[in-house]
């Protein structure tokens, strides 16, 4: 299931170290490393998933999973009420960089709507 060439892979097994705030069963989360605001988080899948596009008709539990932790880490950073903004890129007209399914949540500032 893990891919060696996988960066966030390799988070998850220990290999690389990471700012780790949250796990479950199938998700967990830690800080980004270029944080673009004063929340920065991401949260993954324990299983690599390359893309949106890899996701299987059976991987809704996944999915959920990961708005789970955005919900859970929003309320233990403070930001439910005031709002934070959920982001998963996928390929490269939208700027992912890491091909294992990250949800980027970020907070503590305002966003600009549409995204640049
Ligand atoms: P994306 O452009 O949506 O693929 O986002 C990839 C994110 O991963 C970027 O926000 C990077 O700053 C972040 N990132 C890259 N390497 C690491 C790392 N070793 N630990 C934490 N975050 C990382
Ligand atoms: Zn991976």
């Amino acid at each position: 299931m893990s891919q060696d060439d996988c960066l966030f892979c390799r988070i998850i097994d220990g290999d690389i170290p990471a700012e780790i705030i949250y796990e479950s069963e199938n998700a967990i989360a830690f800080g980004d490393i270029n944080p673009q605001a004063p929340t920065h988080v991401l949260i993954i899948p324990r299983r690599h998933l390359a893309t949106i596009n890899d996701l299987g008709d059976g991987d809704e539990a996944v999915v959920g999973s990961l708005f789970s932790a955005a919900r859970d880490i929003a309320a233990s950073e403070g930001l439910s009420e005031q709002g934070y903004r959920t982001v998963i890129n996928c390929n490269e007209a939208a700027g992912q960089t890491v091909f294992h399914i990250h949800l980027h949540l970020l907070g503590g500032r305002g966003f600009g709507w549409p995204p640049g």
